[in-house]
């Protein structure tokens, strides 16, 4: 089965990609097809991962699977929530948008935090397929350890006490993450 991942995100391919080793699909990614990427509009995870996985069903004609995901801070209102990618502006600089978190939160004494992540997969004229994961943890400063992507390096999970994620490998993110649980949900619910 061919599926095509709706992101560019070259920490998000990897992680898919491990993911679903154990399943017959040859993924490609919105990269690989050169493909647009939508104005991400929507008020939720699940609202944008719809809109990503559907543009790339429209643009290409196959199945695809979308992830919209982020980190909320809770002192912070949820922030930066479905806009953690646009934090970290165009150029997709994690080191300013680390630090802005970490300005932020000066002030107060809960630097609780959770990973957050929406899948949508989308398959002809077939109702969409959604399921969601979230990981909770805590914002940690300096930044430590150098595997994942994004806001890894600031984020300590309950289940690793003074571990971040990009201080695990792949496997043990991925049995912990917003985004392995949210995959395992979708297996779950929709393919056993
Ligand atoms: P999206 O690609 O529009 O869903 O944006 C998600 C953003 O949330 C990413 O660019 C990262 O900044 C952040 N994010 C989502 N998942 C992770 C993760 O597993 N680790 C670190 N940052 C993440």
């Amino acid at each position: 089965m061919k599926v095509v991942l709706a992101t560019h995100n070259k920490g998000k391919i990897k992680e898919f990609q491990n993911a679903f080793q154990e399943f017959d699909i040859d993924f490609l990614s919105a990269s690989d097809l050169d493909l647009q990427a939508p104005e991400e509009n929507g008020q939720t995870f699940e609202e944008n991962a719809y809109i990503k996985a559907f543009s790339v069903y429209e643009q290409t004609g196959l199945a695809s699977l979308a992830d919209d995901s982020g980190l909320s801070v809770n002192a912070l209102n949820g922030d930066p929530g479905v806009y953690s990618a646009r934090w970290a502006g165009p150029q997709g600089d994690f080191s300013s948008a680390m630090q802005r978190i970490v300005n932020e939160l000066q002030p107060y004494d809960d630097w609780t935090a959770s990973f957050q992540c929406s899948l949508a997969f989308v398959q002809g004229d077939t109702a969409p397929l959604f399921a969601y994961g979230e990981v909770k943890g805590k914002i940690v400063w300096p930044p430590a350890g150098s595997n994942g992507f994004g806001y890894d390096p600031i984020f300590e999970p309950d289940a690793y006490p003074n571990k971040t994620f990009a201080e695990l490998d792949i496997q043990q993110k991925q049995s912990i993450s917003h985004r392995g649980q949210a995959i395992a949900n979708l297996i779950h619910k929709y393919f056993t």
